[in-house]
């Protein structure tokens, strides 16, 4: 016969999965010496077994019924008993917390008799009732599913009839009432009366518990935080203590420190003369724990040693429900507190100085992703409550931000100048509104998923980014944009919260946050348990000045193309594709080279000693032409070409899979002068630099390569132009030129792409979307159905496929390592970024992640609990 219940003399905290969390503690605190009234668990086991026969077996009953005795000795009391009645609670309890999700019933025992011995021994009728109708409302509502609302709106009525406040004013003569209109209840619903006899009361308790297991909320809950649906739940039958006995008796929460902002003192509320959940339902306004210090200094005395007893023995903060009975103090439970991000840095770092935990439990407490939170601005909480969430599309980018709505780039730049806070709305954002975005505090799109153009570029900048929000209807003539029968034109204010996804209309007030302290040590400490580096991705002095607060370990990628689309350049790219020959691509080619070395220098200097990785250009060329007449005009006013010429130009461009066409090294096939004149610009730079005493290495990378024969002949082209250039400064310089792993067909002839390469970095990107064979462009359409569906366990471009291009990438480093022992592997895509992916990459050997600055911290940590 297995064991299905522990006393809870003989669990321990260890016993989570089998007993609960609240089990478990339950037990622990017992053998802690803390008040802990008596009980004992059934287990989750139990729960199980119940769940295949949805009866309560045999065994199970045999053994409660030996715990009843049991219970029946330790507290001297019985059921039915009439000087000396037995009441318990009956309380669910899953390995993970799940806090208010399933159900719990007190005051078990209580019935018509009972009630009466209780008013009598207690000479508390007031009481005895109090407690009564509390059981049949939790009874009612838990095991025959019977409405809340009914019984509340029979306090609400009676309470209303008296002109009472509160429910504290309600007279035992009151309460005897309340409980006969709620035996009505009862009676007129086709459940029937209240089961009298407490056992009966227990078996239907202990039935609904684990029955609430698969209640709506709890199968959410579980969803949401991923919680296993085969944990099932413990169930906790204790000895009811009382907190409404009176004015010396109440019932309270805390924490043992606070949990929204981590500092380190007790914190909590509490309500005198009260029982169970009046604290957290709202039924009156509690009381902050503070003020319990001057109301019954003993017991506040005794919560605080309690607490921090807890707290050293736990080795985490704790989050505790007490109850005090006629002046005596009682815990009914003790759980690892859920805090804020904040707090839960502040608290783990603490610890650390206070010798409690070590650094490596500190790193390994705090989940990465949550970090970023805490280095964006945020909606005042009250502010927000007091406004109407509009619209909601996906959370691209974290942050709060408010402005003025632009549907143009160019708009959005104008209004910028003028002085506005801007949010640029779009159906979609292409690489052409560059400007507009980058002077945008927030963008908001109709289109899009979590990998679109906007997405990457607001997560890249910073800047808050809500992508797909699809009811959003945008009219670019009218400058408008509709939402159900809502119209925002051009200027309207809106409020973006990045984080959720949600739109507003109006101004809502943000708080700023700022690094404290806490993290960068915490940081600090990560970067000492790490191996892999971390780098990021950045195209401006200013992205690059924003990583290094962060303390990124240098830049993994640039994009020189990003640097072209600003608008005095775009001139000088257009003439450049525009030019029929060599000869015509000359003088562009040196205006862009003259812009060029100035990026570069820019970034190298900021950098001092730490690695720069610059990639050559790599979209196709087509997407810095003009696309409609209005534009096709503009350029040939610029430029001097006829508008003929242009479109000619234009459409001989125009390929049907651009992604998968003219780009990256296959434009230095094409057009050898494009990269020869972005090296010469690295190489003027890196010079320049040298002759300032400053020595830096240039690490240059090719996008696209696809075999060690192409390989060998850009990095023919790149070498001699960097030859070229030391030559005729007569100064050495270290160099690397490295391959950018995103074909498949290059990651699985790695040894030999190895022998042209100094390092490989892998992009995410481009490599998940031609292993799928997705366009990630265009994966909106299906990819939520698919995830939705189960068919895909995440989105591939936000966490990386193990199975499939995670394989390919291990083949890469694998075959590039036979070659290269010492081959430097970096991943530059979006999932460089991301915590689970980062797991992966610490085992399969990769040297360092680069990721947009604002991810540097969440890398950084990441990379640390990969490697504990
Ligand atoms: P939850 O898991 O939703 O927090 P609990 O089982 O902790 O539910 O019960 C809710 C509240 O009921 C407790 O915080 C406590 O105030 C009260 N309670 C539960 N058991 C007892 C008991 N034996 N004596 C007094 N109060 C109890
Ligand atoms: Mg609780
Ligand atoms: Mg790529």
């Amino acid at each position: 016969m297995s064991k299905f219940i522990y006393n809870f003399s003989e669990g321990n905290k260890d016993m989570r999965d089998l007993l609960g969390g609240k089990g478990a503690n339950l037990a622990e605190m017992t053998h802690l010496g803390l008040p802990v009234p008596h009980g004992f668990t059934i287990t989750t086991e139990a729960c199980h077994a119940y769940q295949r026969t949805l009866t309560l077996s045999s065994d199970l009953l045999t053994q409660l019924d030996a715990s009843i005795t049991q219970l029946s000795q330790e507290t001297g009391k019985q059921f039915d008993s009439h000087d000396n009645t037995l009441l318990i609670s009956v309380r669910s309890g899953a390995a993970i917390s799940m806090p208010g999700m399933m159900d719990t019933i007190l005051n078990i025992g209580l019935n018509d008799q009972t009630v009466k011995a209780l008013a009598q021994t207690t000479n508390n009728e007031r009481f005895a009732y109090d407690s009564y109708r509390r059981l049949l409302a939790m009874f009612g509502n838990v095991v025959y599913g019977l409405d809340e609302a009914a019984f509340d709106q029979v306090l609400t009525d009676i309470k209303r009839k008296n002109g009472y406040a509160s429910d504290l004013e309600l007279t035992a003569e009151d309460l005897k009432q309340v409980v006969t209109e709620f035996k009505e209840i009862y009676q007129t619903s086709d459940k029937g009366k209240f089961p009298q006899d407490p056992k009966t009361q227990l078996l239907a308790a202990i039935n609904a518990v684990f029955e609430s297991w698969n209640n709506h909320r709890a199968q959410v809950y579980r969803k949401q935080n991923h919680i296993s649906e085969n944990l099932g739940t413990g169930v906790n039958v204790q000895e009811m203590v009382f907190g409404n006995a009176g004015e010396n008796s109440g019932t309270g929460v805390a924490f043992t420190r606070n949990p929204a902002t981590g500092e380190k003192a007790l914190f909590g509320e509490y309500l005198l003369n009260a029982q169970g959940e009046d604290v957290v339902s709202g039924v009156r306004t509690p009381q902050d724990v503070g003020v319990l210090k001057t109301e019954m200094p003993a017991l506040y005395d005794q919560l605080a040693e309690t607490a921090e007893k807890l707290e050293t023995h736990y080795q985490d903060m704790q989050d505790l429900e007490f109850t005090i009975e006629k002046g005596k103090m009682f815990l009914l439970q003790a759980r690892d507190g859920k805090r804020t991000a904040y707090a839960a840095v502040k608290i783990a770092v603490d610890q650390v100085n206070e010798g409690l935990i070590t650094k490596k439990q500190a790193l390994l407490r705090i989940e990465p992703d949550a970090i970023s939170t805490m280095l964006h601005p945020e909606f005042d909480k009250e502010a927000l409550a007091a406004h109407q969430i509009l619209t909601t599309g996906l959370p691209a980018s974290p942050g709060a931000a408010t402005g003025q709505v632009y549907f143009t780039a160019a708009d959005a730049k104008q209004a910028s100048e003028a002085g506005h806070p801007v949010v640029l709305l779009r159906q979609d954002t292409s690489p052409e509104d560059i400007d507009g975005m980058i002077v945008s505090q927030a963008i908001v799109t109709s289109r899009g998923g979590m990998t679109s153009h906007a997405a990457v570029v607001s997560r890249g900048m910073g800047a808050t980014g809500v992508v797909g929000a699809h009811e959003l209807n945008v009219d670019y003539r009218a400058k408008e944009a509709k939402v159900k029968q809502q119209i925002i034109h051009e200027g309207d204010w809106v409020s973006v919260n990045g984080t959720t996804g949600d739109l507003y209309l109006g101004q809502i007030k943000t708080t700023e946050v700022t690094v404290k302290g806490d993290l960068s040590v915490l940081l600090e400490w990560a970067k000492e348990y790490s191996r892999m580096g971390v780098y990021t991705n950045a195209d401006t002095p200013k992205d690059f000045q924003k990583a290094l607060d962060y303390d990124a370990d240098g830049i993994g990628l640039t994009r020189t193309e990003h640097m072209f689309f600003k608008p005095e350049r775009l001139v000088q790219m257009r003439r450049l594709i525009l030019a029929e020959d060599a000869e015509g691509r000359k003088d562009p080619l040196a205006k862009l080279l003259q812009m060029q070395q100035g990026d570069f220098y820019e970034l190298y200097k900021l950098a001092e000693h730490k690695e720069v990785t610059i990639r050559l250009l790599d979209p196709p060329l087509h997407e810095f032409l003009p696309h409609d007449e209005k534009e096709v005009a503009e350029v040939s006013e610029q430029t001097g070409i006829s508008t003929s010429k242009i479109k000619e130009r234009v459409s001989s461009l125009k390929e049907l899979n651009p992604m998968l066409g003219h780009r990256g090294d296959r434009l230095a096939v094409t057009f050898p002068d494009i990269y020869e004149m972005q090296v010469q610009a690295i190489m003027t730079a890196a010079l320049k630099l040298a002759n300032e005493g400053l020595k830096v290495a240039p690490h240059i990378m090719i996008p696209l390569t696809d075999s060690k024969i192409e390989m060998a002949w850009v990095r023919e082209l790149v070498v001699n132009q960097i030859d070229q250039a030391t030559k005729a400064a007569g100064v050495t310089l270290d160099y690397t030129v490295g391959t950018m792993m995103e074909m498949p067909r290059a990651c699985v002839t790695a040894d030999q792409v190895a022998e042209e390469s100094d390092f490989f970095s892998f992009g995410t990107n481009d490599l998940t979307q031609l292993t799928f064979g997705y366009s990630r462009d265009d994966v909106g359409s299906f990819m939520p159905e698919y995830i939705k569906k189960g068919l895909l366990p995440a989105d591939p471009f936000q966490t990386v496929d193990t199975e499939g291009v995670g394989a390919l990438m291990k083949i890469a480093i694998d075959k590039g390592r036979q070659t290269k022992p010492q081959l430097p592997i970096g991943v530059c895509g979006e999932v460089g970024g991301d915590p689970a992916s980062i797991e992966f990459f610490e085992q399969i050997g990769v040297t360092y992640v680069s990721c947009s600055p604002y991810r540097v911290p969440v890398a950084r940590l990441a990379a640390a609990q990969a490697h504990l």
